[in-house]
């Protein structure tokens, strides 16, 4: 028997959390795309639309992050992530407004130009301490190796009389200063509302919902809240860069502490985690013609802007996924908008030469 959801917002209220996003977000059916794709009954969840600068999935989090560095009276936050990471900007932007002063260590893909533009102008706008970092070209940055440079920024700090607090990328894992896997808690909750909405928008139950993943504690979040609040909803997560064999054992790790940390013993299984590895396309961040089409495609059927990075990766994801069968038409499945908009302005020439045919 799944849990009511009163239970497991009960479990989540044990967490502080600072109030800095809208909650809920909106949620619609996308009655257009749907009938365009002859595909499922496909829903959005709009996450991108959580308020803090330009808004998304990260913001969801930092609403339990930041009340933990509050709690454990940082004055600095100390994070990594590659250069045009939404997670850094928006955590840059939450600490700000609790005058906590942020350090941003940043891994720069050997043959990507450092430009202010996107998430990096907003960066400076908001004064972080930005640290660029070569990462090695094809590489992607293991967390063990970054968490041995956010320490090594966290002695420096600290012997300058301030107090640190160390947070992983993505606010995923369970490293650094946060002791709990206080990410993907954020996105229990955000389970729970979005099946709050369905039900009381005409007693809908979600079959799936399809996003997005990247360091894993959005989807672990949601496992967690279909696994306590639903007989059989399924997750899927759609990877922008990692492998599905090695992400998946994230996910689950994630998943599982959250899982503990909630006192649901839920007992999380290598099935409930579902990840497709087959719509990276050439790699992490790079911008192909599918991408700079489907961010066209859903612009024009529903006026909604989706991000080259991850929102339209993992749409090519769910376009493919009705094409090769995989839903019934009668399926309810929500695509949930992890936000990274700011992230089109600086692809702006591949995506322009891409829809124009000029460059
Ligand atoms: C970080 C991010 C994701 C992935 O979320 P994780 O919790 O890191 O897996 C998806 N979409 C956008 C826009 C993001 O910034």
């Amino acid at each position: 028997m799944p849990y009511r959801i009163q239970d497991v917002l009960e479990r989540i209220d044990r967490f502080p959390r600072v109030d800095i996003i809208h909650r809920p977000t909106p949620m619609r059916k996308l009655v257009r795309l749907s009938a365009r794709l002859g595909g499922p009954e496909i829903y959005i969840k709009r996450d991108d639309l959580t308020g803090l600068a330009f808004g998304g999935n990260k913001s969801r989090k930092l609403e339990f992050i930041v009340a933990d560095m509050l709690e454990k009276k940082a004055d600095v936050v100390i994070t990594w992530a590659s250069l045009q990471s939404n997670w850094c900007m928006q955590t840059a932007a939450a600490a700000r407004t609790f005058g906590i002063k942020p350090i941003l260590m940043l891994f720069k893909p050997a043959d990507h130009p450092a430009t202010a533009d996107g998430n990096v102008l907003l960066d400076v706008i908001l004064d972080a301490d930005i640290r660029i970092l070569e990462a090695e070209k094809g590489q992607i940055v293991k967390s063990a190796q970054a968490m041995d440079v956010l320490d090594e920024a966290g002695r420096e700090v600290k012997a300058q009389g301030h107090r640190p607090y160390l947070v992983p990328v993505g606010g995923s894992l369970v490293r650094g200063d946060m002791e709990k896997p206080l990410g993907a808690i954020s996105y229990v909750a955000g389970f729970a509302e979005l099946v709050e909405e369905m039900r009381s928008g005409g007693g809908i139950e979600p079959d799936y919902v399809l996003h997005a993943t990247g360091s894993g504690g959005t989807q672990a979040g949601l496992v967690v809240g279909a696994r306590a609040l639903t007989s059989s909803c399924r997750i899927l997560g759609i990877s922008v860069s990692d492998p599905k064999g090695p992400f998946s054992d994230d996910v689950s790790e994630i998943a599982r502490a959250a899982d503990e940390a909630l006192g649901l013993g839920l007992e999380i299984m290598p099935g409930d985690i579902t990840v497709f590895d087959e719509y990276i396309g050439e790699g992490y961040a790079v911008v192909d013609r599918d991408v700079a089409e489907v961010i066209r495609l859903v612009f024009q059927t529903e006026g909604i802007v989706l991000d080259p990075v991850y929102t339209a990766k993992a749409m090519i994801g769910l376009i493919d996924l009705i094409k090769t069968g995989f839903f019934k038409p009668t399926d309810k499945v929500v695509f949930l908008h992890t936000g990274g908009t700011p992230a089109l302005f600086p692809n702006r020439e591949k995506i322009f030469s891409f829809l124009t045919g000029k460059d």
